[in-house]
Parts: C-alpha cells; sequence; structure tokens
C-alpha cells in the first residue's frame, strides 16, 4: 500500500487538545466560557446519538454545553423563540440546530434566525456569502475539517489542481470555496459531469462527497493525489456474519491507497474532524464576541 494514511481520529483529537488548552486559558485569563447550545426537535436515533456525542465533547474541553429538546409535535414558533432566547444569551457562544428538522419545520428560516456571529454550522446565508466572498466566515464544520487535514498534508495548496465530486451546500459547495481561497484551481463535480474519472485523473487533490459507497476506483487517482473521502456509506457485509453492515466511504479504499499520495479512511478519517471543527468554531466564535484574537490555524 503506497499511500499515507490520514489519521482523522488522531489529527482530531490534536485539535480538540488544542481548543481545550485555549478555553483554559480564556478562562482563567479572562474569566470567560466559551458556551454550545445544541438544538435537537424529535426523536430522529442518529440526531440523538450526534448530539449527546457532541455535548459530551463540548464538556470534555472545558465549555459549557446547553442542550435543549423538543417534541417532534413543536411549532416553528416554539423553535424560533428557543432560538431567539439563545441569540440573547450572553453564555452561548455557538448554536446549532441538528438537521434534520421535522418536515412540517422550514430549515432555511430556522437556520437564517440564528444570529450570523454564533452560526457555529457555517449554514446561516450570511456566513455562506461571507465565505464565498472571502469575509470572515463561520465555516461549516466538515468542510473546515477537510482543509485542515489538506493543509497538514501539503502547507500550502497554492496552485494544485483540486477536484471536489458533489455540489452540496453542506460539504461540496463551501469546500470549492476554502479551496479556491487556499489558490487551488478547482473543479466541482456532480451528477451530470461528462467522464468523471477523466475529471479525478487530473486532480492533485479529490474530495469526494457524495453518498455512493466506493463510487471512485483507484485507477481514476492521479498517482502521488490526496484523496479525501467524506462519503458515510453502510453497505452489508455478509462476511462478518448474517444480517451484519459496515461502514464504507464513496473512495475504494484498497485500490485508491495503491496510488495515491495520502488518502482518508472511513471510518476515522473525515468524520472525527467535524465535531472537532464544531469545538473550534464556538472557540473562534466566543473570541470574536470578545474582540480577542482569533485561535490560531483553527480558522481560515
Ligand atoms: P448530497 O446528497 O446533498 O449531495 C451529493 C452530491 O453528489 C450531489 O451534488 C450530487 O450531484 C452528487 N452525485 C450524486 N451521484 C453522483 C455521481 N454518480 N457522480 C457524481 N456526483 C454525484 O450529500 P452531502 O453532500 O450531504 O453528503 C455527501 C456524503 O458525505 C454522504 O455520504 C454523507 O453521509 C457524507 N457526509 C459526511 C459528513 C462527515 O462528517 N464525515 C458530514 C456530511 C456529509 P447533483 O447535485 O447533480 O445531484
Amino acid at each position: 500500500m503506497a499511500a499515507t494514511i490520514i489519521d482523522g481520529k488522531a489529527f482530531a483529537a490534536r485539535v480538540r487538545a488544542q481548543v481545550a488548552g485555549q478555553v483554559a486559558r480564556l478562562t482563567s485569563e479572562h474569566g470567560i466560557t466559551p458556551g454550545l447550545a445544541v438544538v435537537l426537535v424529535g426523536e430522529d436515533p442518529a440526531s440523538q446519538v450526534y448530539v449527546r456525542s457532541k455535548g459530551k465533547m463540548t464538556i470534555e474541553v472545558g465549555m459549557a454545553s446547553f442542550e435543549h429538546r423538543l417534541p417532534e409535535t413543536a411549532t416553528e414558533g416554539e423553535l424560533l423563540d428557543l432560538v431567539d432566547c439563545l441569540n440573547k444569551d450572553d453564555q452561548v457562544h455557538g448554536i446549532l440546530v441538528q438537521l434534520p428538522l421535522p418536515d412540517h419545520l422550514n430549515s432555511n428560516l430556522v437556520i437564517n434566525a440564528i444570529d450570523p456571529a454564533k452560526d457555529v454550522d457555517g449554514f446561516h446565508i450570511s456566513n455562506v456569502g461571507r465565505l464565498g466572498t472571502g469575509q470572515n466566515a463561520m465555516v461549516p464544520c466538515t468542510p473546515l475539517g477537510c482543509l485542515l487535514m489538506l493543509r497538514d498534508t501539503h502547507g500550502s495548496l497554492s496552485g494544485l489542481d483540486a477536484v471536489v465530486i458533489g455540489r452540496s451546500n453542506i460539504v461540496g459547495k463551501p469546500m470549492f470555496n476554502l479551496l479556491l481561497g487556499e489558490s487551488c484551481t478547482v473543479t466541482v463535480a456532480h451528477s451530470r459531469t461528462k467522464d468523471l474519472p477523466k475529471v479525478v485523473r487530473r486532480a492533485d487533490i479529490v474530495v469526494a462527497a457524495v453518498g455512493r459507497p466506493n463510487m471512485v476506483k483507484g485507477n481514476w487517482i492521479k498517482p502521488g493525489a490526496t484523496v479525501i473521502d467524506v462519503g458515510i456509506n453502510r453497505i452489508d457485509a455478509p462476511e462478518r456474519g448474517e444480517g451484519k453492515t459496515r461502514l464504507v466511504g464513496d473512495v475504494e479504499f484498497d485500490s485508491a491507497a495503491q496510488v495515491a499520495g495520502a488518502i482518508t479512511p472511513v471510518p476515522g478519517g473525515v468524520g472525527p474532524m467535524t465535531i472537532a471543527c464544531l469545538l473550534a468554531n464556538t472557540l473562534t466564535a466566543c473570541c470574536r464576541a470578545n474582540g480577542l484574537p482569533e485561535p490560531e490555524g483553527l480558522t481560515v
């Protein structure tokens, strides 16, 4: 196997340790404790797991964690009232409304009701615009995690050819903007792209955010390229026993690792970086709110 495996779990632990160090300094030197509020509406099992682990890690880095649960039947008005309270609460520096929301609630309306300075998911329209115009944005956590891993692998990304596969608002488009901001030459591919293997083959950096198991093959990868696999796909794993499943990415790991220079595994690659970057964003939001210098190396 030729490629260096980028250990997202270890990298995320380093980011969390860096955040914890700066939180301790903020608390001891300025008497400020960064606070993250997470809002969960309904009983979606996957969302409950995410919210629990976000709360646990928030406390582990020394921040205050505020968890708000509303029933599945909550009205838009009730949710907007809660967001308004959190916007006004000085102890809350970051607000995350766990998605997806139940169908009767308008996600865009709710996200855009969050104070953009506290929008640690980076989904508020004003943060989207700031990122697109190179201004001080809150950056969506998953693409930020990908960027931190790429910077760590390459140092400067300037002039490199990058291909992002996927154009969603939460991964593909912000990733495009981040890579452009690093002076990469960026192509964004999607379901209508013609000859995707040929497009991918010219890239020094490939970010796959599609949601299709093992779609990107090793023979699509330029030798030595860095491959960041955002995809999380659960597939059947009969080899592990009847009814068993396992997680795979959008990239066929074994064949791609023969050719790539560096590659993230699934699980253990991008996934752990997402919560680490949520904590980093909360720290950034707290520093900005208090007119203090932003944490080094954790923002764009
Ligand atoms: P979306 O479904 O919103 O977007 C998928 C994108 O892939 C679309 O732009 C779509 O194109 C494109 N696409 C679909 N089929 C093809 C194809 N055959 N060839 C090329 N492009 C294709 O997904 P997300 O961006 O939300 O998520 C992508 C993956 O990343 C998922 O597996 C998700 O679970 C994972 N994810 C992981 C996170 C993490 O923390 N690691 C966080 C967020 C997501 P088109 O626009 O034309 O339809």
